[in-house]
């Protein structure tokens, strides 16, 4: 839980971040908008000032433009006006729905500055229209005057020449009438004598009033010739006037064409602007629009994450809080929990203590019961077993009739044999025979069970017995190919161990010792040579130890090879022929496994001694002498003195002679009590070897028929028959000294031995 809360923490967390950047980009989309939409407002207030701006210059040139003409321009400019007025409103219009939706930017574009350039020169223009309007007046007025005067002086011109023919008409009138006089009195001689006399008379004063008309009318004339200059000069002056006047008009009219281009060009170049101004707004409104649609897209996806995110979010959240309230539930939960758990773990390690309890109770008696069966087991099938084991006839028993196999089987019964001995067949029972095909390994099968009983506690003696060269080192040792019954217990003991080793710590310990000629050397020691003594334990447990004997911890088969290497160089190293040696000595594996049990505390120590015991030929018969003697006459006892206490064991002895030999004190706690001992009698199948093989099969015959219980105890009480005494019929043999005593005949032992093989076969 606390997991998967860090993981959605870590989730809400990054979801948290990712809000967080979008609603900094929508800030961001908003303040850009916002600036478009200011930038765009902007454009328009400077739109509109020079919109005013121009209906002013408008108003200004209507103002300043009087004439007729120009006043018609006025009208059209006017009309114009109104119209871009119109057209500017429904602009603004535009405008305002744009900004309205979402502005654009109009940043200052040029034509403004074009605008401005033209407006400029228009103004220019205008201003000099204006100078040359005013000079026109001027002129026109000049005109005014000169023409008033020319009519004036034309009105004045006109009188006088009516003056003029008035009296030039009177002249010639008053002209024609003295003619007429005149011939009227030449044809009337005497009235004409006295009209001439009186014309002549009257004509003096005639001549007078003619002379004074004559100057008169010179005076006139030259008047009029004067006044007709005038004109000329006045005329010529009209001309200039005029001319002036066509001048100026031309000039006006050049003006004015120009004005009027001026103004087309003005008219154009607005037209221009307010297209480039209307492309400019629609432009920067398709533009607006683009960025509208794309803010506004930027916008939805925004708000379609925003939409996902929300639930996401609202489940995080509400993961979150049910996550919090876990979380703030948990240690109440986790302590009623851990409460429970704890009520519930302690109760169930009590019950688990009381099953324990119980099943260590049932275990224990269910143990001592085993243990009681197996004793039970054990007393009735004895805990000494005999077996015997035939070795194959090999090189070394040469060819030809001493070679000869003398040893054959029961093909029903594995526990007999018969030997073929001086042309008569004698039979033997045991308690397993192996034939020469036996292997280790189904020789090792048999044993086993005594090896673990080792783990359990009991003490086991596995000992080979037979004469040199009957396969006794072969059983034990092996090769080291095919290794015999050491190693191969070692082997069991050891995965036996590691099986238990859940409840049980074990410990195994090895010691490798030697008896010859009732010495007893240590062969792991550093000191070979060095005689041991067996001494009572000081703790008063009665138990025997040897001071000074070497043991090595062992715990792998490797371990164990070393120390079998080890003791056998040493024992190279110490004789001069193993061989020889080793077939007169005694030796001795002793393997300790001491375990505990980790859950009871019970402690168990086991002993498995594997024992290659020393040729039991006998040599004293041929009259050996000196050290052979000496090693014959100590073999001779100290194998007569297992036979006795093994005697004295089965048959319940109250005293067991352990101290007769260093072999049997040495032994004396592993043959005692629960111990459980195995003789593995070897023999030799060659016919050479019958005597000695029927010495060793008799041994083991009469190791293993001592009658069980009391009574037959009582009645078989008395000494073991001496090694020599084994031969039993043999005429020739030597009675040893201090061992006279009678034994019961092979053929007695045998039946007896049978019927009690019977029994425990009947009785499962
Ligand atoms: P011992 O120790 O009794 O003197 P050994 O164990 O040395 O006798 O045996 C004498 C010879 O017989 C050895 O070469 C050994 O390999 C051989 N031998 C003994 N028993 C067997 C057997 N069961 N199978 C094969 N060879 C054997
Ligand atoms: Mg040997």
């Amino acid at each position: 839980v606390m997991a998967s809360m860090a993981h959605l923490q870590k989730e809400k967390l990054r979801l948290q971040e990712e809000l967080l950047e979008l609603q900094e980009k929508l800030a961001a989309q908003e303040n850009n908008e916002l600036s478009l939409s200011l930038q765009l407002q902007g454009q328009v207030e400077t739109l509109k000032a020079k919109l005013l701006e121009q209906a002013q210059e408008i108003s200004r040139l209507r103002s300043e433009q009087g004439g007729t003409d120009v006043e018609k321009h006025r009208d059209l400019l006017a009309a114009e006006n109104e119209r871009l007025r119109q057209e500017m409103k429904a602009c603004e219009g535009e405008l305002r729905e744009l900004q309205r939706q979402q502005q654009a930017p109009c940043r200052d574009c040029p034509h403004l500055q074009e605008n401005a350039g033209l407006q400029e020169q228009l103004s220019q223009l205008q201003r000099e229209a204006e100078e040359m309007r005013a000079k026109l007046v001027e002129l026109d007025l000049e005109v005014q005057q000169k023409t008033n005067r020319l009519a004036e002086v034309e009105l004045r011109l006109k009188d006088s020449l009516a003056e003029r023919a008035e009296e030039e008409e009177r002249l010639s009138r008053r002209l024609r009438d003295s003619q007429e006089t005149i011939a009227s009195l030449k044809s009337q001689p005497q009235q004409i004598k006295y009209i001439i006399k009186t014309v002549e008379v009257e004509s003096a004063k005639a001549k007078q009033a003619l002379c004074e008309t004559q100057s008169r009318n010179q005076y006139l004339q030259e008047q009029v010739g004067m006044q007709k200059q005038v004109l000329k000069e006045m005329e010529q002056q009209l001309q200039k006037s005029q001319k002036t006047e066509a001048q100026l008009r031309a000039q006006i009219m050049m003006y004015e064409a120009e004005l009027e281009r001026a103004h087309g060009q003005m008219l154009e170049e607005m037209q221009a602007m307010e297209e480039e101004k209307n492309h400019a707004i629609e432009e920067a409104f398709s533009r607006a629009q683009v960025e509208m649609k794309a803010v506004h897209e930027n916008l939805a996806g925004v708000r379609t994450n925003l939409l996902t995110l929300q639930p996401a979010l609202r489940t995080l959240t509400h993961d979150y809080n049910s996550l919090k309230r876990q979380v703030r539930d948990f240690p109440v939960l986790l302590q009623e929990t851990l409460r429970s758990a704890r009520a519930e773990i302690s109760q169930a390690i009590e019950e688990v203590h009381s099953t324990n309890r119980e099943l260590l109770r049932k275990y224990r008696r269910e143990l001592q019961l085993r243990k009681k069966c197996h004793n039970e087991l054990v007393r009735l099938k004895g805990n000494i077993r005999v077996f015997g084991r035939v070795r194959p006839i090999t090189k070394e028993d040469g060819d030809g009739p001493e070679a000869a196999n003398a040893v054959t089987f029961d093909a029903d019964d594995d526990a007999v044999l018969y030997l073929l001995h001086k042309g008569k067949q004698v039979s033997f029972e045991l308690d397993k025979v192996f034939p020469p095909q036996a292997s280790q390994e189904e020789v090792f099968q048999e044993v086993q069970a005594l090896v673990t009983s080792c783990i359990d506690g009991y003490n086991v003696c596995i000992f080979a017995y037979g004469q040199t060269g009957a396969g006794k080192t072969y059983t034990m040792e092996g090769t080291a190919a095919n290794p015999g019954i050491n190693q191969r217990a070692l082997q069991l003991l050891f995965s036996e161990v590691r099986g238990k080793a859940a409840d049980w710590d074990y410990a195994i310990t090895v010691s490798a010792a030697e008896i010859y000629n009732e010495a007893l050397r240590d062969l792991l020691g550093k000191e070979p040579q060095e005689k041991l003594e067996i001494k009572l334990c000081p703790d008063g447990s009665g138990q025997l130890y040897v001071p000074g004997l070497t043991e090595f911890r062992v715990q792998s088969v490797e371990d164990i090879n070393k120390v079998f290497e080890f003791g056998h160089i040493k024992r190279v190293t110490e004789c001069t022929n193993l061989n020889e040696h080793s077939s007169r000595s005694h030796a001795l594996l002793i393997v300790t496994v001491r375990g505990l049990d980790r859950s009871t505390g019970l402690r168990t120590t086991g002993k498995l001694n594997l024992v290659d015991l020393a040729g039991s030929e006998r040599v004293g018969r041929s009259g050996a002498e000196g050290s052979r003697l000496r090693e014959a006459q100590y073999i001779n006892k100290s194998l007569s003195a297992l036979g006795d206490v093994i005697y004295a064991l089965r048959s319940r002895q109250g005293h067991v002679p352990f101290r007769n030999s260093k072999l049997t004190y040495l032994l004396q706690d592993s043959l005692s009590g629960d111990s459980k001992t195995l003789m593995m009698v070897q023999v030799s199948p060659a016919e050479k070897n019958t005597s000695e093989t029927l010495c060793s099969l008799k041994f083991a015959e009469r190791v293993r028929s001592v009658e069980l219980g009391p009574v037959s105890r009582k009645a078989e009480l008395g000494s073991w028959p001496s090694q020599e005494h084994l031969e039993g019929d043999s005429p020739g043999a030597a009675a040893p000294p201090g061992r006279s005593h009678a034994s019961p005949s092979p053929g007695q032992l045998s039946s007896r031995s049978a019927s009690i093989r019977r029994k425990l076969q009947t009785s499962g």
